[in-house]
């Protein structure tokens, strides 16, 4: 029988995996916002060092995208950025890293974080199933991505394991763990751009931020001079 995992002996954490490249605001107030609703004590912005999926890109360092995602994270102290993808060798695969952080961590619970757009990739992801062994997901709009919460459904390898629960308004799977969406509020930003912009000369401020913005004009991540 499927038991409800229960978080109170815990902390309950959220992980927000990205190749924050370059992290902005959208990123910042969805984690906010989902930590909110939830009752997530933190966000681990997880960088990922070498992302599977990608076909282009990073375009910024791993070092650069690192710091500037420490600048960011630190304006807030909900958010933590993490740098357990780079210290680790290989691809970047998500699995690998709830797995990692749940086993460390057996008394918490976590809260993987994910884009509507990332999400409908799920099933091309490493060991999809396995995910919801470990972490409840939670699936959030974009801006301009509407999010139909009919058209979520687990990934395809854990169908079996997983039924919908009309109390939780999203799946349970039988580790106990959910994959609930959130409608936020979202920022319409994209990294890419961000890049477009940056390369041309502009400043950023206002979709990273004053300090990333700076970090980017003044190290010239994306080809930005200072003005
Ligand atoms: P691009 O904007 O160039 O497509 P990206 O920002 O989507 O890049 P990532 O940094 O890997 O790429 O995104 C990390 C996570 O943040 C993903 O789950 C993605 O869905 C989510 N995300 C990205 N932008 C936003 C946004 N504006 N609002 C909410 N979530 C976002």
């Amino acid at each position: 029988m499927a038991t409800v995992r229960s978080a109170e002996a815990g902390r309950r954490l959220g992980i927000m995996g990205g190749t924050f490249d370059p992290v902005h605001l959208g990123h910042l107030e969805s984690a906010k916002a989902v930590a909110g609703a939830y009752d997530l004590e933190r966000v681990m912005m997880v960088l990922s060092a070498r992302p599977p999926h990608k076909t282009e890109g990073p375009h910024a360092t791993v070092e650069q995208r690192l710091a500037m995602l420490e600048i960011a994270a630190g304006d807030h102290p909900q958010l933590e950025a993490s740098d357990l993808e780079v210290r680790r060798a290989g691809p970047s695969y998500t699995v690998d890293t709830v797995e990692e952080l749940a086993r460390a961590n057996p008394a918490d619970a976590f809260f993987l974080i994910l884009g509507v757009d990332a999400y409908t990739e799920i099933d091309t992801w490493y060991r999809p199933a396995d995910l919801l062994e470990s972490a409840n997901i939670i699936v959030t709009t974009r801006a301009g991505t509407g999010l139909d919460t009919e058209s979520i459904q687990p990934p395809f390898a854990a169908r079996d394991a997983t039924c919908y629960d009309s109390k939780i308004g999203g799946y349970l799977h039988n580790s106990g763990h959910t994959l609930t969406t959130l409608d936020i509020d979202g920022l319409d930003i994209s990294a890419s751009e961000i890049r477009r912009l940056a390369a041309g000369g502009s400043d950023v401020a206002h979709l990273t931020g004053k300090e990333v913005a700076a970090y980017i004009a003044s190290e010239r991540v994306y080809g930005a001079r200072e003005s």
